[in-house]
C-alpha cells in the first residue's frame, strides 16, 4: 500500500476522509492504529537537537504521536488550519474564550450557550473584568447592534443548549466580523461533519469529544480547531495553559472518529424517526427538532446543515410534575443523566427559565430532552408508550 499523497488526500470524500486521516501505519511498523503514546520527557539526541525549535515532539505538554493523530485529522475533517486538545469540552470552550479576550472586554454569548460556558463568563471572565451580554439566539445581522466599542467575541450555539433555537451564523459572523471580532462556535451537537464551522465563518470551533466522537460514554474530551486566522493565537494560549488530554481518552476518541459518521446518521435517522412520533401523540405539544419539517428553525437548518445528530427536546401538555416524575421513573431503556452522543438512549426533563436572561422561556408545558441511542426503535416507543401510559394515570 502506497503512503497517501497530498494531492490525493486533498481530494478525498468525508467517509475516506474519516478512515484515513491522522494515521501513518509505515510509522508504527505496519500496525493500523497510532498507538498510546504515554510520556513526559522527550530525549534529544545532541544538543542542537535539544535547542531545536522545529523539533516535532519536545515535551509531553506539547504533544505525543497519539495526540498528533488526533489534531490532523480533526483539522482535515473541520477544514481548519489546526485543532488543540483539551481534557473535556468545557475545558474547550474556556480554551477558545481565553484565546479571544482580554481585560476590559465585552463579549456576545448567546442566551442559548450550554449552561456551564454561562458560568465560567459569569465567574472567571466577570473576575477578569470581561463583561458578558447574553443576547436573543434568533438575533441574526441585529447582532451588529449590540456590538460595543469594546466587544471582542460572539459566541454562538447552534442548536441551543435545550431548546434548539436555529442561529444565523453566516449573517452573525459577517457582522462580527466587519468590527474585526472573533466568532466562536460550540458545534458540539452537529459536528464538523454536519456543519463545517470554518467555511460558514467561525474562527474557533468546539467540539466536546465526550458525545459523538467518543460515541460511547466512556470519556471525556475537547476539541477547539482554528482558522488560519486564529491559528497561531490559539495554539499559543493552548501552550501556555497545558490543559492537555490524557492518551488514553485521545486513543478511544481516535478509535470513535472511524465510525462516527455511521453512527451520526443511525443517530440522525432514529432521532428523526422518533421525533415524527412524537408528532402524532396527544400528550405531546412541540417537538424541538431542527431537522423535522415545520419546526421551529428548520429553514435555517435546511440552509446551512447537511444533518442532525440524535438530540432534540419535546414539550408535553400541562401535567403536573409528579406525573412527569411518574413517566419517567419508570423508564426501563431511557437513562437518565447528562451527557449524550452515546449509543444508548437517554432523557432529562428542564427548564431554561432557570438560568436564561435575554429571553423568556415559557413554552406552555414541561419540557424533556431525548438522546436517541442504537436501540430498536421499536422497543424505544414501546417504553415510551408505557411512560405515556403512566403519564396520564398520575396526572
Ligand atoms: C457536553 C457539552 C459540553 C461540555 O462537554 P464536557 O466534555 O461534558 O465538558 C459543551 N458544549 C455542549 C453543547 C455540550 O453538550
Amino acid at each position: 500500500m502506497a503512503k497517501l499523497s497530498d494531492e490525493t488526500r486533498k481530494a478525498l470524500r468525508t467517509r475516506t476522509r474519516l478512515v484515513t486521516a491522522g494515521r501513518e501505519p509505515a510509522e508504527q511498523f505496519g500496525f493500523v492504529n497510532t498507538p498510546i503514546y504515554r510520556g513526559s520527557t522527550v530525549l534529544a539526541p545532541t544538543v542542537a537537537a535539544l535547542h531545536d525549535r522545529q523539533a516535532r515532539f519536545t515535551y509531553g505538554t506539547k504533544g505525543t504521536p497519539t495526540t498528533e493523530a488526533l489534531e490532523k485529522a480533526w483539522t482535515e475533517i473541520a477544514g481548519a488550519a489546526g485543532t488543540v486538545l483539551a481534557p473535556t469540552g468545557l475545558a474547550a470552550v474556556t480554551l477558545a474564550l481565553m484565546t479571544a479576550v482580554k481585560s476590559g472586554d465585552h463579549i456576545l454569548v448567546t442566551d442559548s450557550a450550554y449552561g456551564p460556558t454561562r458560568h465560567f463568563c459569569d465567574t472567571i471572565l466577570a473576575r477578569m473584568g470581561i463583561e458578558t451580554s447574553y443576547y436573543d439566539p434568533l438575533v441574526g445581522a441585529r447582532i451588529g447592534d449590540l456590538i460595543r466599542e469594546n466587544t471582542s467575541v460572539v459566541l454562538v450555539e447552534a442548536p441551543g443548549s435545550q431548546s434548539f433555537e436555529m442561529q444565523d451564523i453566516p449573517a452573525i459572523a459577517e457582522e462580527a466580523h466587519k468590527r474585526g471580532l472573533c466568532v466562536i462556535m460550540d458545534n458540539t451537537w452537529a459536528t464538523p461533519l454536519f456543519f463545517p464551522p470554518h467555511e460558514r465563518g467561525v474562527d474557533l470551533a468546539i467540539e466536546a469529544g465526550t458525545k459523538y466522537l467518543s460515541g460511547h460514554s466512556d470519556l471525556m474530551l475537547g476539541l477547539v480547531s482554528a482558522n488560519p486566522a486564529w491559528w497561531r493565537k490559539l495554539r499559543s494560549t493552548f501552550d501556555a495553559f497545558a490543559m492537555c488530554a490524557g492518551p488514553e481518552d485521545v486513543f478511544l476518541a481516535l478509535r470513535g472518529l472511524r465510525t462516527m459518521e455511521l453512527r451520526l446518521r443511525e443517530a440522525e435517522r432514529q432521532g428523526l424517526a422518533l421525533a415524527h412520533w412524537f408528532k402524532t401523540r396527544p400528550e405531546v405539544a412541540q417537538v424541538l427538532h431542527p431537522a423535522l419539517p415545520g419546526a421551529p428553525g428548520h429553514d435555517i437548518w435546511k440552509r446551512d446543515f447537511l444533518g442532525a445528530s440524535g438530540l432534540f427536546s419535546i414539550v408535553l401538555n400541562p401535567f403536573s410534575s409528579k406525573a412527569v416524575a411518574a413517566m419517567l421513573d419508570g423508564l426501563e431503556l431511557f437513562g437518565m443523566g447528562y451527557s449524550w452522543g452515546g449509543y444508548e438512549s437517554l432523557v432529562i426533563p428542564f427548564d431554561c427559565a432557570t438560568y436564561r436572561t435575554a429571553t423568556t422561556w415559557n413554552p406552555g408545558g414541561p419540557a424533556l430532552r431525548f438522546q436517541i441511542g442504537l436501540e430498536d426503535i421499536e422497543d424505544l416507543k414501546e417504553d415510551l408508550e408505557r411512560g405515556f401510559e403512566r403519564l396520564r394515570q398520575a396526572d
